[in-house]
């Protein structure tokens, strides 16, 4: 057993916010009649559909093949027949191919081929094939990430989910531990790294309790500060290491992975399942009864929210997501994608529909931002689309954590205009 004692970063914020769900058992939510499954569901390139309408598929079949070393696999998480392929402009405004499946209930199944040996490539390949990526949001194809062009020392579990609301990592920390150590295990040889260390919150003592009866790892206990969950973050709070700006993970020799990426890692590797599921916690006093679930890639989240008693008379927002980072959906069109983590329905009390106002100058945003960005500077540039002066003031360094807007007194949508800002600057870069 080994616990090291709580440790902080300097800058990091309190939240106050509600898990709702912590106690609740996560349940497994019957298949719907339809998914809807996006062929963009990772960072990268979309993936190539390799399926026709009319097509039989099973759970499991692959029907978008990844387009390149940054792309993902997609697999079919119902069996039945291919009824659509389209574009579908969804709850965040973005338009993306979907390819919708008619569900038959047979529950048939394909599965990959059985590993002949478990060497660091062969994980790495299997990983790759069963379409994994970074599970805790970021959707960074997860193959891409467990090959560093330098030897890393050091692999960091992150169990901080830090964000209120959420609770379906914490739930599978407790209820699936010995897959997700395996999964944890099986990514560190695919890393060639045997220095493992698990960062958990100390508000998850339970969570704490279970991964400390492993001798092979050292769980950090994680004071409660947001963004603790933040890479970089994460990674000072665990080793002393600070990730220079532009710079990434690796260069500091650690690579970050979340608990269900390691988990769907597991079950690739020992149960030849590619990644067809997602957990996520429906939560926020604007639905009846929140609940972690387990459910299809593809499921309508106008089903989950039904499954869970429905919407109470006072909710007034849906985010995909956990209420600092995640999206406000416009529309309904959503369905589960591989990164999701939360759907959260707000009521008047958990919400603001205020619209902006002009900034007042008042400075919070900068006081409250844990990289030490002058948000309101950064936001002013983007908007007059002096992207160059944006990246100067160091939009790139910005986390994306939620901690400016939910502090800002004039309701400034900071995030928006930053995370803008940081797509156009790589556009610049890419000479588009
Ligand atoms: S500027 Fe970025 S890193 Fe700073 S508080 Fe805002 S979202 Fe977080
Ligand atoms: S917190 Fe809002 S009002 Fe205050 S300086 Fe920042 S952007 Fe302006």
């Amino acid at each position: 057993m080994s616990v090291i004692k709580p440790r902080f970063f300097p800058y990091g914020t309190k939240i106050h916010g509600t898990k709702l769900t912590q106690d609740c058992p996560t349940e497994t939510m019957p298949e719907p009649s339809k998914v809807y499954i996006s062929v963009s569901q990772h960072i990268g390139a979309p993936a190539i559909p390799v399926v026709n309408i009319g097509d039989k598929v099973k759970k499991g079949t692959l029907i978008a093949e990844a387009s390149g070393a940054i792309s993902a696999n997609v697999y079919s998480s119902v069996s039945g027949t291919v009824s659509d392929i389209c574009d579908i402009v969804n709850g965040l405004n973005q338009k993306q191919k979907h390819i919708v499946i008619e569900n038959d209930f047979s529950g048939e199944q394909e599965f990959l081929p059985p590993l002949s040996d478990f060497e660091p490539q062969t994980l790495v390949d299997r990983i790759r094939l069963a379409g994994i990526v970074g599970l805790g949001g970021a959707g960074f194809p997860t193959a891409a990430k467990l090959t560093p062009k330098t030897q890393l020392d050091t692999l960091i579990i992150n169990g901080a989910e830090c964000e209120p609301y959420l609770t379906c990592d914490y739930r599978l920390m407790m209820e699936r531990t010995q897959e997700i150590y395996k999964g944890i295990k099986y990514v560190a040889r695919a890393l060639k790294v045997s220095r493992i260390i698990i960062g958990i919150e100390l508000n998850k003592p339970l969570a704490i309790k279970a991964f400390s009866e492993f001798s092979d790892l050292s769980v950090v206990a994680l004071k409660k500060q947001y963004p603790m969950g933040s890479e970089k973050h994460l990674i000072y709070v665990c080793t002393g290491r600070k990730v220079p700006t532009g710079k990434m993970p690796f260069d500091v020799g650690c690579c970050v992975q979340n608990i269900k990426t390691v988990l769907a890692a597991f079950n690739a590797i020992e149960n030849n399942a590619p990644l067809t599921e997602a957990y996520i916690t429906v939560s926020g006093h604007g639905v009846k009864n929140p609940k972690n679930l387990k459910v299809a890639l593809g499921t309508p989240f106008s089903e989950l929210i039904e499954f869970c008693g429905g919407r109470t008379e006072n909710a007034n927002k849906i985010v995909a997501g956990g209420p600092m980072m995640g999206k406000a959906l416009v529309n309904l069109n959503q369905y589960v994608r591989k990164t999701d983590s939360g759907l959260l329905c707000l009521n008047k009390t958990e919400t603001s529909l205020d619209a902006p106002s002009n900034c007042i100058n008042c400075g919070l945003c900068a006081r409250k931002c844990p990289m030490r960005l002058m948000p309101m500077y950064i936001e002013s540039f983007a908007l007059a689309g002096n992207f160059k002066e944006a990246e100067r003031y160091g939009a790139m360094n910005c986390v994306e954590c939620g901690l400016c807007a939910y502090n800002c007194p004039a309701r400034r949508a900071l995030v928006q205009s930053i995370s803008m800002a940081k797509a156009k600057i790589k556009e610049m870069k890419n000479g588009k």
